[in-house]
């Protein structure tokens, strides 16, 4: 049986000419090593997770060496020893080290990093998951000024996904990382500029046009405007949940740690799709998975194919009724306290592997202090949805009735899960992020 230390040891080897154990080492895996940018660092360190999963999540082949003593970090990273601040360690396919480098200077270096070229745009877009993605794609197509923002990675939360299986034209499924590259060079190669690693923190609304801050200082002139902001993972709320963040608690699907979970004992609490899929992506590598849910039961909350799949496989158990309720720790993730949250019986159980899969709550804070119109939980309420909304008769300032997607302010639209009622899937955003550039188009034809 291959072991995951097995692994990165033949990994290891693939760089560095063979080490001892791993001696049935292909030629051809060692050529394949060669190709790809390299990523050392320690297994519980914050820096590498958000590292990898970024890398992941962009699609960039990558090879993680995870380095586990002193003598490793030496040989193999340059650096002193497991504790060096100077790790992680990035190797590029034309050598180049970078020791603890940001996200940013990794997409510096992959010529990612890019300002904005103009100081007005047709459309601004906020977020490049599938709702945003689609709507660069469209809006440049067709000829608009477009510049897409995001705080991250492409993708949004799709782009955590291991296998979107229900999106169409992928009878075999897509991971979403893979998705979000396609899109992402299609949106770029339709002249769609998109603006990396930049959080949209404050928008000014005046009449005809608006102005768009971004955290960095950067501001742009936009005539229309796609909120496409998706939503936001929901915590434990745990009061040391921070401290294992990327050291054994994540947030999502958490595919770039998939393969790193072999043979170990895994929990994912949550029990909507997500939370499923992923279950079922770590069934292929881990000993066992436990989904840990508050209800009494997944039907409610999870499709039925899932269900049947998760039923049929022999790693996966199910403990409803259940509640995470204490981390355990030093430097990483070490246990868990659950507890049923019936009888109140508790049971602490050893684990390095937490994957929260919760939903979240919608990316709307700057809206709201922009002034538009949102519901109760947060979401952007659009369209015949507006008139239902408290003061919006008396301060819509136009004769006709706002557009399907617009928001409470002309010209600005929402598209995808930051909406309020809309669908949360891959194709209704993406759906929804072609439609409103329809009605940007019709917005900016009649100002
Ligand atoms: C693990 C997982 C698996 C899933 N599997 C499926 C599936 O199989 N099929 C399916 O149909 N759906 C699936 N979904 C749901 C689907 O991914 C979402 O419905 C979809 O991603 C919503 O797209 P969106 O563009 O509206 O928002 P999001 O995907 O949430 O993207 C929003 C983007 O906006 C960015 N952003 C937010 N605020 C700012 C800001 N201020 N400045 C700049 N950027 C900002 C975020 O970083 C993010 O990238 C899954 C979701 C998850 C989490």
């Amino acid at each position: 049986m291959i072991t995951a230390d097995m692994k990165v040891r033949s990994r290891v080897a693939a760089r560095f000419g063979s080490i001892e154990g791993t001696d049935t080492m292909t030629r051809s895996q060692a050529v394949i090593g060669k190709r790809k940018l390299r990523l050392m660092g320690t297994q519980a360190s914050h820096g590498s997770y958000a590292l990898r999963d970024f890398l992941h999540r962009s699609a960039v082949p990558f090879e993680w060496i995870e380095l586990t003593t002193d003598e490793q970090a030496r040989e193999l990273a340059q650096v002193e020893n497991l504790q060096d601040v100077r790790l992680p360690v990035c190797i590029f396919l034309d050598g180049t080290r970078q020791y603890a480098p940001t996200i940013r200077q990794i997409t510096e270096k992959l010529g990612w990093f890019q300002t904005s070229a103009r100081a007005e745009y047709d459309l601004a877009i906020l977020g490049a998951g599938p709702a945003g993605l689609s709507a660069a794609v469209y809006g440049a197509s067709e000829g608009l000024r477009t510049l897409l923002i995001e705080r991250s990675a492409v993708g949004g939360q799709a782009g955590t996904s291991s296998r979107i299986e229900n999106y169409l034209g992928f009878p075999e499924g897509i991971s979403g990382a893979d998705l979000a590259k396609r899109a992402r060079e299609q949106a770029t190669r339709f002249g769609a500029e998109i603006l990396l690693l930049r959080e949209g923190v404050r928008a000014e609304l005046q009449p005809g046009k608006a102005i768009g801050y971004l955290a960095d200082g950067t501001s742009f002139v936009m005539h229309s405007a796609i909120c496409a902001s998706g939503v936001e993972y929901r915590r434990l709320n745990l009061w040391n949940e921070d401290r294992f963040r990327g050291a054994g608690v994540y947030y999502g699907a958490g595919t770039s740690e998939a393969e790193l979970c072999t043979d170990k004992v895994v929990f994912v609490v949550g029990g909507g799709n997500s939370a499923g899929q992923a279950a079922m992506h770590f069934a292929r590598y881990a000993r066992k998975v436990c989904i840990v849910i508050r209800s009494s039961g997944l039907k409610e909350t999870l499709s039925q194919y899932l269900i049947e799949r998760i039923e049929n496989s022999p790693c996966i158990t199910v403990r409803t009724r259940t509640e995470v309720t204490e981390l355990h720790g030093t430097d990483r993730l070490e246990a868990i306290t659950l507890t049923d949250n019936k009888t109140g019986e508790q049971q602490t159980v050893d684990t390095c592997w937490l994957f929260l899969c919760l939903g979240g709550t919608p990316n709307t804070e700057w809206a709201g202090d922009a002034g538009l119109a949102r519901d109760e939980q947060s979401y952007l309420v659009t369209g015949p949805d507006l008139r239902q909304h408290d003061g919006f008769a008396e301060t819509w300032p136009l004769a006709r009735e706002p557009y399907y997607l617009e928001t409470s302010f002309p010209g600005m639209f929402a598209a995808g899960d930051v909406r309020h009622g809309s669908v949360k899937r891959c194709a209704s955003a993406v759906g929804e992020g072609a439609m409103a550039v329809t009605f940007a188009h019709r917005y900016l034809a009649g100002r």
